[in-house]
C-alpha cells in the first residue's frame, strides 16, 4: 500500500512504543535494576523477562493488577493459566489461614493430601492412582522417568513446539533439557509419529503430548491426532502421557475427558495447588504400583513439599467450593465468545492477525492461514506482536509478552467487552502497519 507498510515503519513504531512505556514505567525500571545485583537480568522466571524491562507487579485484585508505578490493568495472562481463581478468591485465602493456624511442615503423612488425591481422581479417572509433586516441570519428569523404568526402553517422542518444563522445551534446539533419548515429530501429523515409531521398532518408552501445544502457540491438537497416538501406543508399547498442564482446564476432566482419550499417564500442575506451587502425576495401577515402596521393584520418589500442606488445603478448598463443572462451562464459554469478536475483528480489519486456542485460553498470531503445527507460524512476525502488546499495556490490558490470553474466574462479559473495546482500539491505531 504505502510507505507505512515497510518493516521501517514496524520498527520505528515499535521503537516509540517502547520508549513510551519506558517513560510511564520508571518503578518497574528501578527494581529489576535493583533486582540485577543478584539475578542475571534480574530474572528468575525467563519467560517473564521481555526488553527493554517487564512490569512489577505490587498488587492484585479479582482480575486486576497494579504495577509499581500505580497503573491499574485488567489482568488477562492470569499467570499463564495457573491463576484461574484470580487474585483474591476468599475460599482459598480461608483455606490457607486455616491450615496455617494448624502449623508449618508437619514431618508426616497429614490428613490434607488424601482429600486433595481422591478429588482429582475422580476428576481424572485415568489417574488410577496419583502422587504430587512441585511443579508441572517436576510431574513430566517423573512421568517420563516412570515409562522409562517401568518399559524398560529409552526412547521417548516429544513434538516440536511442545513444552513440559524448564528441562523439557522443545520450541528449538535446548542445552537445558534432561538428556533422553528424544524423537522430536511435528505436532497433529500422525505419518510423522509412526514414521518415527517404524523407525525405531520396540525402543520406545513414551510419548508426550500437550492435548494442545500451549507455550507452543495455543494450536489445539486434532482429535484424529491424539486417538492416534493412543492407538500408536497399543500398537507400539509405549506409554502415552498426557500432559495437561494447561489444557485441564477445558472441562472438570480436562482435555482428555472431553475427548474421551485414555493415556497411561497423566500429568498436572498450575491452579491445582490453589495459586500455590503445585505437580501431582498419576496413571495406571500397574505402573503408579512400584511407587508402593512395599513393592517388590520399588521407585523412590521423595519431595519435602510433596504434601505440603498449605497447597493441599488451597488445591482443595478451590475444588470443592470454587472450581465447578459450571464454573469451568462459563469460563471456557466466555473464552470462545472472546476468541470469536477479537477473530470477526482480524477477519475485517487485520488479517494477518489471528487468535488461536481453546476456551478460556488463547494466543495473539500475527500471521493467517490454518494453523495446525508451530511450522505453519513461520511468516509470524514477532515485531507486531511486541508493539501490540505494548499498545494493549497502554490501553491497560496486561497480558503475556508472547501474546498468550488465560481469563480468569473474575472475569465476566464486562472484560470481554473491555479486552474487545481495547484491541479494537489498537488495531485501528495500527491499521496501516497491519494489512
Ligand atoms: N507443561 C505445560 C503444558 C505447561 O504449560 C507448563 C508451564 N507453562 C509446564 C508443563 C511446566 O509447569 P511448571 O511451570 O509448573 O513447571
Amino acid at each position: 500500500m504505502t510507505h507505512a507498510m515497510t518493516p521501517d515503519a514496524i520498527d520505528d513504531a515499535l521503537a516509540q512504543a517502547v520508549q513510551a512505556y519506558a517513560a510511564r514505567n520508571p518503578a518497574s525500571q528501578r527494581q529489576l535494576a535493583d533486582a540485577e545485583a543478584s539475578m542475571p537480568a534480574g530474572n528468575t522466571r525467563s519467560v517473564l523477562f521481555h526488553s527493554p524491562f517487564p512490569l512489577t507487579m505490587v498488587r492484585g485484585e479479582g482480575c486486576r493488577l497494579q504495577d509499581a508505578d500505580g497503573h491499574w490493568y485488567l489482568d488477562a495472562l492470569g499467570e499463564f493459566t495457573a491463576g484461574i481463581y484470580g487474585h483474591s478468591e476468599p475460599a482459598i485465602a480461608g483455606a490457607i489461614a486455616e491450615a496455617l493456624a494448624e502449623g508449618l511442615n508437619l514431618s508426616s503423612h497429614n490428613r490434607r493430601e488424601a482429600a486433595l488425591a481422591h478429588e482429582l481422581r475422580r476428576r481424572f479417572p485415568a489417574m488410577r492412582r496419583l502422587r504430587f509433586a512441585n511443579s508441572g516441570t517436576e510431574a513430566n519428569l517423573l512421568a517420563i522417568a516412570s515409562a522409562v523404568a517401568f518399559t524398560g526402553r529409552r526412547k521417548v517422542m516429544v513434538f516440536r513446539g511442545g513444552y513440559h518444563g524448564g528441562v523439557l522445551s522443545f520450541g528449538g534446539h535446548s542445552e537445558m533439557n534432561v538428556p533422553h533419548d528424544w524423537a522430536v515429530a511435528r505436532y497433529n501429523d500422525l505419518a510423522d509419529v509412526r514414521a518415527h515409531a517404524a523407525a525405531h521398532p520396540g525402543e520406545f518408552a513414551a510419548i508426550l503430548v500437550e492435548p494442545m501445544l500451549g507455550a507452543g502457540g495455543c494450536i489445539p491438537g486434532q482429535p484424529a491426532f491424539l486417538h492416534g497416538l493412543r492407538e500408536v501406543c497399543d500398537e507400539t508399547g509405549a506409554l502415552l502421557i498426557v500432559d495437561e498442564v494447561m489444557t485441564s482446564r477445558l472441562s472438570e476432566g480436562g482435555r482428555v475427558g472431553l475427548l474421551q482419550l485414555s493415556p497411561d499417564l497423566l500429568t498436572l500442575g498450575k491452579y491445582f495447588g490453589g495459586g500455590l506451587s503445585f505437580g501431582a502425576f498419576g496413571g495406571r495401577e500397574d505402573v503408579m504400583a512400584h511407587y508402593d515402596p512395599r513393592h517388590s521393584k520399588p521407585w523412590g520418589h521423595a519431595g519435602t513439599f510433596n504434601n505440603n500442606t498449605l497447597t493441599m488445603a488451597a488445591g482443595m478448598a478451590g475444588l470443592a467450593k470454587v472450581l465447578s463443572r459450571d464454573a469451568l462451562a462459563r469460563l471456557n464459554a466466555l473464552g470462545d465468545d472472546l476468541r470469536a469478536r477479537l477473530n470477526a475483528l482480524c477477519r475485517s480489519t487485520a488479517p494477518r492477525l489471528q487468535f488461536t486456542g481453546l476456551g478460556s485460553v488463547m494466543q495473539l498470531q500475527t500471521c493467517g492461514g490454518e494453523v495446525r503445527c508451530p511450522e505453519d507460524l513461520a511468516a509470524a512476525d514477532d515485531r507486531i506482536r511486541a508493539l501490540l502488546f505494548f499498545d494493549l499495556l497502554e490501553m491497560g490490558v496486561f497480558l503475556a509478552r508472547r501474546g498468550l490470553v488465560a481469563l480468569s474466574l473474575p472475569w465476566g462479559a464486562r472484560e470481554v467487552d473491555e479486552f474487545t473495546a481495547a484491541f479494537a482500539n489498537v488495531i485501528a491505531r495500527r491499521r496501516c502497519l497491519l494489512q
